[in-house]
């Protein structure tokens, strides 16, 4: 039986008409969600992908204000910023685009902005309560791919997950959502040893490694579910995942495909993670 293929675009263009409804009810009300986003220095792709953002916000209502600085941008101008932000009563989420140019830490830079602003679900508070089982913000990537699972009705209790890849960003929050959720979690980074017999014994996988096609098409268990976070760029400007796809799609039971699976369920989540924010200032 072909894979079932999780099409992240559609439902991300569900969940954003949903979010846009949602908007205007809140505007009816008087409250006006709004993204404060900031961007440091020139990276081509963090600039792509702040447009992208945006534009969804614009889309759905939610009013955004840009912040564009240089990436000779001080540490203390930063935080001044951010302070700013965490002050300002139109600002409900605070997004700051990551990576960071050099000469600013990451690590001092996102524990500044308020708990209640952090629509990426990154500062350390919000990862607690990850932790803990009682999740405020969740980082939207491992956000959008839980939902595209019970969107699928994809069982996770007792399953075997492996999470390929340990990123603050997507592969820790991964591996707490899905032990949330009952299943047998195992993560997996540059040190495990024969990753390929670790894959094949998953119900699930998850690949967030940024290596194209890394994972290799015959390591997917029969039946299992496939899901691509990779977004690796070819010479030749085609998107590849850090999935095999065309012979892993052969023998799993359902696989997102690069582009149109995770990628798009990203940003929904921004969106939706903002919107929680206004309505709890609301
Ligand atoms: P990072 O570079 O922060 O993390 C990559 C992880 O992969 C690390 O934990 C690293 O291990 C691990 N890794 C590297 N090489 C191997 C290997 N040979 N075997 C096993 N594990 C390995 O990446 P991110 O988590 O930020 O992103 C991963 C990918 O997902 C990228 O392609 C990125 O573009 C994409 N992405 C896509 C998003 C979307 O919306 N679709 C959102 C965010 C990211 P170690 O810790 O040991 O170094």
């Amino acid at each position: 039986m072909p894979a079932l293929i999780l099409d992240g675009k559609a439902l991300a263009a569900r969940v954003r008409g949903e979010l846009t409804v949602e908007v205007g009810r809140l505007r009816a009300r008087g409250v006006e969600p709004g993204l404060a986003v900031v961007l440091v220095g020139e990276d081509s792709a963090s600039q792509i992908y702040v447009r992208n953002k945006t534009a969804a916000c614009a889309q759905a209502g939610i009013r955004t204000f840009d912040h564009r600085l240089p990436a000779a941008t001080s540490e203390a101008e930063l935080l001044a910023l951010i302070a700013t932000l965490n002050a300002d009563p139109a600002v409900d989420g605070i997004l700051i685009q990551l990576p960071l140019p050099p000469g600013l830490d990451a690590r001092r830079v996102l524990p500044a902005v308020d708990p209640r602003k952090d629509v990426d679900g990154i500062h350390p508070d919000n990862v607690g309560r990850l932790l803990m089982g009682e999740p405020r913000f969740v980082a939207c990537t491992p956000f959008g791919i839980m939902k595209l699972i019970a969107e699928a009705g994809l069982p996770l209790a007792g399953a075997n997950a492996v999470v390929v890849g340990r990123s603050n960003m997507v592969g820790k929050p991964m591996a707490a959502l899905l032990l949330g959720a009952d299943a047998t979690v195992t993560i997996c980074h540059s040190k495990t040893r024969d990753l390929a017999a670790v894959v094949a014994r998953a119900d699930l996988v998850v690949a967030a490694v940024g290596r194209s096609e890394m994972i290799r098409g015959a390591w997917i268990k029969p039946g299992a579910v496939v899901i691509d976070v990779g977004i690796n760029r070819r010479a030749d400007g085609k998107l590849l995942g850090d999935v095999e796809f065309a012979p892993a799609a052969e023998r799993a039971a359902a696989i997102t495909p690069v582009p149109g699976g995770v990628g798009p369920m990203t940003i929904a989540m921004l969106l939706a993670n903002t919107v929680t924010a206004a309505k709890v200032r609301a």
